[in-house]
């Protein structure tokens, strides 16, 4: 599981960063990629990547202002226009407003899709627990930006324990049915009396990793509630230390604020994202510096970066 970064500049696309747009590539867990927020030019940025826009089933939208959704018709649009290979259907996640945005773009541009797009939106009175599959669920609460904005908790539902065939085998157990039984937990007899205690034999469980991915958010408790013990929160970093007070009139978070949240949610590591034009590579050393005085495990995202999980 990694999410690699498509778009990690604030509000226009500058040389080095593009618009909003992050993919989690869950290729080992499900052979998906989900794609958050989808700027102008993520299809382009795709490009860059080996990631398939036909493996993309789901895309989140946090919110509909521009930079986070103007390059989806284009995406969708392309997405089609694969040779040879099956059209999947495709599931959009957002704000209310987003099925008409990405309908009526494609009526008007007179673009038929081979495939289909199922739209789940949601408003004020509807977040919560937004999928749950066999792996993973999602949620969604809603942030503090200009306009009706939400973060992401994606959770991965605990995975089995293993089972050690090594071990067994150096205990005696012949290969075959009864490596099934023990592996579904029950104990065994063998034929010479040997007790086989299926727990000894399985590793214990593995909790599943927990992914936050906010939107443009103010510093607000919920951004906290969504990141509990998460392994890792994507947060918006717009602007710097000091600039807390422009910060809140924009609707946006700092990045001290964004280590504050990091430090008070648990969360094992803090990328920053959503960077403005503004700084240039000195400021980002610095932005990383100051915001590590707060939460030590932060680092700063470049478009196209690659982070595992
Ligand atoms: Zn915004």
């Amino acid at each position: 599981m990694d999410i690699q970064f498509l778009g990690t500049g604030a509000g226009q696309p500058s040389k080095a960063r593009n618009v909003s747009s992050l993919a989690l590539k869950l290729l080992d867990e499900i052979n998906e990629v989900w794609l958050f927020d989808c700027g102008e030019g993520t299809q382009n940025r795709i490009l860059e990547t080996t990631i398939r826009p036909r493996k993309v089933s789901k895309i989140f939208i946090t919110h509909l202002h521009g930079d986070h959704i103007f390059g989806l018709p284009g995406f969708l649009s392309s997405r089609a226009f694969q040779a040879n290979e099956e059209q999947t259907d495709l599931d959009i996640y957002g704000p209310q407003g987003i099925k008409s945005f990405v309908l009526t773009s494609l009526r008007v541009s007179g673009s038929r899709l081979p495939y289909r797009i199922h739209f789940h939106e949601f408003d004020h009175n509807s977040l919560g627990k937004i999928l749950e599959t066999d792996k993973f669920t999602v949620y969604a609460e809603e942030l503090d930006h200009t306009i009706f904005c939400v973060g992401y908790r994606v959770m991965q539902k605990d995975l089995e324990g293993t089972l050690d065939a090594e071990k067994l085998k150096a205990a005696g157990v012949p290969f075959g049915p009864l490596f099934g039984k023990i592996k579904n937990g029950q104990d065994v007899v063998l034929e010479d009396g040997t007790e086989i205690k299926a727990a000894d034999y399985i590793s214990a469980p593995r909790p599943g990793k927990i992914i936050t991915i906010l939107g443009d958010t103010r510093k607000t408790n919920v951004s906290v509630r969504l990141a509990v013990n998460a392994d890792v929160l994507v947060h918006e970093s717009t602007y710097g230390k000091g600039d807390e007070k422009i910060a809140r009139n924009h609707g946006h978070s700092t990045n001290m604020q964004a280590a504050q949240v990091a430090a008070e949610a648990g969360v094992k590591r803090l990328l920053l994202n959503h960077i403005s034009a503004r700084f240039l590579s000195k400021d980002i050393s610095q932005l990383k510096k100051d915001a590590a005085s707060v939460f030590e495990n932060v680092h700063v995202v470049k478009d196209l970066e690659e982070v595992e999980l």
